[in-house]
């Protein structure tokens, strides 16, 4: 399809259900907006187009389902509906959509990176796109002083990740988007530990938000998408264009499941909230325990921020330092009930990772250690179970690997 994927084509039905915007809260365009093409069934919910291709000259603009589908145009406007932004594009996965973004730049141009990037954006940078003269320097833009550096240094677009993972740091987009802003850099936020209901990073100024959709958006842990979110025309065009001429297109059955899922994400990252606070100030009240990372804790270095830049001031992921060895640690994970020990986040399960063995071991040791992700560093992605069953799971770990004895007392 040559055509604007973005615009609401006729057939869609995309004005009867559309919503008024800015009026309709969040959760109200989670679910209305984005039902188009039911065909005239009155189906409450669209189907799955599952077509590879589609009759020539139809009044959708549809061509072949590499470069739309009725599924993606759905999808497309929930999300873009939900950050308040001019376009949204969706992706087979965050990498994807990582990929189409890194892939319209240039040989020869800089990129300026959150040193604390997720690793797969920096294997990309470093394993792939550095082969084809795409420059990236690492910064610790959770100081402020290395906000400078963008002005020195005048990159061609500014990667940052906020809350970052898996230590939890929180950058000021604002503030880095002011100073993009002022030398012409395109400043993108990977938005995904935050979902759109906690953080909007288009209205702080950014010019592109990725997320990688597999989390927080679709909350189920049923498939892998990705988004990106513009209001920049030239930057929408770019990513339909790596859309089909990369072949990094969703299927329409994963398309399908994410606006399923997208539909509970307010009522999800509430409940992901509480429990994540209520477990972050029940670790940090444990005598001995080591630290706890969560920004809404007022002992998180960014507290602040993360109260002005976040809703409710955080996610579902809680990071502690349990101070217990490498096999203690391992003994106390595998042994959980309901926190599953996987890569991944943003489900309605619970799910621990161990970033040393798991999401970071390709990271060598001092560099893992410099950052401060040592052995005994343990990331919670926090469901919407019960919380006193998830406090229970960890009370009768701490039991099994011998520490924390007052917690036993707790419940
Ligand atoms: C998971 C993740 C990605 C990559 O997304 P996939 O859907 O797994 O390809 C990118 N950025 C962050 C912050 C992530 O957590």
């Amino acid at each position: 399809m040559t055509r604007d994927s973005q615009r609401p084509p006729a057939g869609g039905d995309f004005e009867r259900c559309r919503v008024s915007e800015p009026i309709s809260g969040f959760s109200t365009r989670a679910i209305h907006e984005g039902c188009g093409y039911r065909d005239q069934t009155g189906a409450v919910t669209p189907p799955i187009y599952a077509t590879s291709t589609f009759e020539y000259g139809n009044e959708g603009g549809f061509d072949y389902t590499r470069s739309g589908n009725p599924n993606f145009r759905n999808l497309e406007a929930t999300l873009r509906s939900l950050e308040h932004a001019a376009h949204a594009t969706v992706f087979s996965s965050g990498v994807a959509a990582i990929t189409a973004v890194v892939s319209s730049l240039k040989s020869g141009d800089l990129v300026l990176a959150e040193e604390n990037v997720y690793g797969c954006t920096f294997r990309l940078f470093d394993r792939v796109f550095k082969k084809f003269g795409v420059t990236v320097e690492y910064l610790d833009f959770s100081q402020v002083s290395q906000f400078e550096q963008i002005r020195v240094k005048k990159p061609r677009l500014v990667w940052l990740e906020s809350p970052t993972n898996p230590l939890l740091k929180v950058i000021d987009i604002r503030r880095a988007a002011e100073i993009c802003r002022t030398i012409g850099s395109t400043l993108l936020v990977d938005n995904t530990f935050a979902s759109g209901y906690v953080q909007q990073p288009l209205a702080l100024g950014a010019d592109l938000s990725l997320s990688s959709t597999t989390k927080y958006i679709n909350g189920h842990s049923d498939c892998l998408g990705g988004v990106v979110c513009t209001n920049s025309e030239e930057w929408a065009e770019n990513m339909v264009f790596a859309q089909k001429a990369l072949g990094l297109n969703p299927s329409p059955f994963d398309s399908w499941l994410i606006s399923r899922g997208v539909k509970t994400l307010a009522l999800r990252m509430q409940q992901h909230q509480r429990n994540a606070q209520a477990l972050a100030e029940w670790l940090e009240a444990l005598p001995g325990i080591g630290w706890v990372r969560y920004p809404g804790l007022p002992s998180h270095p960014d507290h602040e921020l993360a109260k002005r830049q976040m809703r409710n001031g955080g996610s579902g992921i809680v990071v502690a330092d349990f101070g217990l060895t490498l096999e203690k640690t391992r003994d106390l994970l595998q042994g959980l009930r309901y926190f599953k020990l996987a890569e991944s986040l943003g489900g309605v399960e619970s799910l621990v990772c161990h970033p040393a063995t798991m999401t970071h071991a390709s990271v060598p040791r001092e560099v893992r250690e410099q950052v401060g992700i040592t052995d005994a560093v343990v990331r919670f992605s926090v469901g919407v179970e019960e919380i006193g069953d998830l406090l229970e799971d960890l009370q009768d770990g701490f039991r099994r690997v011998g520490c924390y004895a007052r917690s036993y007392q707790l419940t």
